[in-house]
């Protein structure tokens, strides 16, 4: 990892910020790219801080074309090229599917579907004249399972699937290689919504009998990104206690 420029979105907390942590670690220059500038300034700072490698943080929205373009041509212009982009940032708007808003909906697969659509075809531009790169999508387990309440994001987490195969196939004589994570249930922001009750039907189905840590998640999407993965293209790694098997 060491020299390389990774791009995180959504990376200013979470699991993004994990991947960042461990990916800087490794010696990768890190640029944050999140909605809010500040937060993606703040956990930028704190990751140089840390790990004395460069970084920078960006407003990014990964639903807007021009917003992704002017971050690709800025972190291009800091770093000189992208060698790894972590397609991270997504949401829950979680509701019965007779009962899901329409806005609802079309959010959830804005950011988490058309968004990693956005930012592959962006960064990959740069990474196709370079003939060389790593992409990482955070997928879920429920992309391929289901879950109920949750039609809008099980939809776009089943398509980020499909997408990292294409991307996989269109990319690899280019030397790109395109795979997802597909992680469990996570402790993070997005988990501690859940009620007492939710948690604990959710670990009844985790044969590792506990729920995951943002780190467990960037230790297989690090590896990924990482030339130990080099003969490895299109596939999907869950990181899950074993639920889905
Ligand atoms: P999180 O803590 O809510 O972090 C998500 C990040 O994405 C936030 O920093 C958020 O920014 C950012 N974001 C939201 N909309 C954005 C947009 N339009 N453009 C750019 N950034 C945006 O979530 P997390 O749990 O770390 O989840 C990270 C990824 O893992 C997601 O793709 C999620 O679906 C996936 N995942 C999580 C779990 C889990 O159990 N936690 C399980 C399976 C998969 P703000 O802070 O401004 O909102």
């Amino acid at each position: 990892m060491q020299g390389k420029n990774a791009v995180i979105t959504g990376g200013a907390r979470g699991i993004g910020e994990s991947i960042a942590r461990l990916l800087a670690k490794m010696g990768a220059n890190i640029v944050i790219w999140d909605v809010l500038e500040d937060q993606a300034k703040a956990t930028a700072g704190a990751i140089a801080s840390a790990f004395g490698v460069k970084t920078a943080g960006q407003a990014a929205d990964v639903t807007s074309g021009d917003s992704v373009e002017a971050a690709v041509a800025a972190a291009v212009a800091g770093l000189g090229g992208i060698d790894i982009l972590i397609n991270n940032a997504g949401i829950t708007r979680d509701g019965l599917l007779i009962r899901m808003k329409e806005e609802d909906w079309d959010k959830v697969l804005a950011i988490n579907l058309k968004g990693v659509w956005q930012c592959t075809k962006s960064v990959g531009r740069v990474m196709l004249k370079a003939r060389r790169g790593a992409i990482v999508n955070i997928a879920s387990v429920v992309g391929v399972m289901g879950n109920a309440g949750q039609a809008n994001y099980s939809a776009s987490k089943a398509g980020v699937i499909g997408l990292t195969k294409t991307s996989a196939k269109e990319f690899a004589s280019r030397g790109i290689r395109v795979n997802a994570v597909a992680p469990g249930f996570i402790r993070t922001a997005m988990t501690d919504k859940l009620t007492d009750e939710q948690r604990k039907r959710m670990l009844d189905l985790i044969p590792l009998g506990q729920l995951g840590t943002p780190e467990d998640v960037a230790d297989a999407a690090v590896f990924l990104a990482s030339d130990a993965a080099r003969y490895i293209t299109g596939q999907t790694i869950n990181v899950c206690g074993g639920m889905l098997m």
